[in-house]
């Protein structure tokens, strides 16, 4: 079993400070006192495991990740529970699906147990910096670098830096009951994933061609950009941060979720897994099943497809209003966020806070 020491910050930021922060912490944007290390070489494996004040990585500039991008990531949340403790959500996902964007990346694997044991005491180190109202939390961000100072590019680094950072964070897009529907582009010209490629691995490469079509849904007045498929530009996949949920009215008039497959070129969601999973019991099917951009346009026009939502950790679900390409513009719904979207919404976080019953056992206590 890996193990950390524990380094505490001889300077934290000053209680008033941090509940100045904390009051409207944005996303990303502020940083605990702490972050955890753990290095990784051929020779040792795992070792040198700390928890120690945040701070700079100071870095060759031969480092490998540097040219060549080696590296992977995860996203998670730290929840202020009811009754005051602290809790995860489904972590041992997360250290999976890590395990799987290594692999991909020709990384070490990280025991599983060592993964959620180094969020556990980073939670516990800097438990004051989770913040209490529903739509807030402690916003986990573990990766994992290559770190071998060399410009050689055949083989993979012989040396890895894990380390995790926490951001107290609002729920990406705003924190309201009622979150602002969002405008999204239909990237027509940019492709983000292709099949074999890296698509379903949490990369920063996936990232870096992705922010070109961003600027493009900018200048078109949108906010996200939808990706299609590589081959035939037709077939939805996800937004590149988040997954999409569509959602139909059968004929009897109930509701049904539908997601795209998990084809190897979209990222496996979490909190689409979940969302999967949860629906059923709320009286709303789930299907995964693909959707082409002619019948998502048909379907509104229609009324047969009334809402569509995007999903994940750091959006948790934000209702989509209005799309726009190239080739043409339409709305869905009423362009507001619907009855559907709303009830999912309030079920998931209720789950994270620990405000609903959790008959998956999906919340992890840390602390
Ligand atoms: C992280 C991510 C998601 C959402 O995954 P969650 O586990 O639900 O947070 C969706 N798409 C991409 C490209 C991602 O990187």
């Amino acid at each position: 079993m890996v193990d950390f020491e524990v380094r505490p910050c001889r300077q934290p930021v000053p209680a008033a400070r941090r509940k100045e922060l904390l009051a409207a912490p944005g996303f990303g944007r502020t940083f605990t006192d702490h972050m955890v290390t753990l290095r990784w070489s051929t020779e040792r494996g795992w070792h040198d495991g700390r928890v120690e004040p945040y701070g700079p990585l100071v870095l060759d500039p031969a480092t490998s990740v540097f040219h060549y991008a080696q590296e992977c990531f995860e996203g998670m949340k730290a929840y202020r529970q009811a009754g005051g403790s602290i809790a995860l959500f489904r972590p041992e996902e997360n250290a999976a699906r890590f395990n799987r964007s290594a692999e991909r990346m020709a990384m070490p694997p990280l025991p599983e147990e060592t993964f959620v044991r180094a969020l556990e005491l980073l939670v516990s180190q800097d438990s004051e910096w989770v913040p209490d109202a529903v739509g807030t939390s402690l916003y986990l961000r573990p990766f994992m670098i290559a770190t071998q100072p060399a410009l050689g590019f055949t083989l993979p680094s012989d040396s890895y830096l894990f380390c995790v950072i926490a951001s107290p964070a609002t729920a990406a897009f705003g924190a309201g009951a009622v979150p602002r529907p969002l405008t999204v582009w239909l990237s027509e010209d940019y492709t983000r994933a292709v099949p074999g490629g890296t698509g379903a691995a949490k990369t920063g490469g996936n990232y870096a061609g992705a922010f070109k079509a961003t600027q493009q849904a900018v200048a078109n007045g949108c906010d996200q950009v939808v990706w299609l498929d590589a081959a035939e530009h037709t077939w939805v996949e996800e937004m590149g941060g988040m997954n999409l949920f569509f959602v139909q009215r059968s004929d009897d008039g109930s509701p049904r979720i539908v997601t795209p497959p998990l084809t190897g070129t979209l990222l496996p969601g979490v909190t689409r897994d979940s969302l999967l999973t949860l629906a059923p019991r709320l009286g709303i099917a789930a299907e995964e099943r693909r959707i082409s951009v002619g019948r998502w346009r048909e379907q509104c026009a229609a009324g047969e497809l009334t809402e569509v939502f995007a999903c994940g950790t750091a959006a948790v679900i934000t209702p989509v209003g209005q799309v726009k390409s190239a080739s043409g513009d339409w709305q869905i719904g009423d362009g507001e966020p619907g009855p559907v979207t709303l009830r999912l919404r309030e079920e998931l976080l209720g789950i994270q806070h620990g405000h609903c019953p959790d008959p998956y056992s999906w919340v992890h206590k840390a602390c």
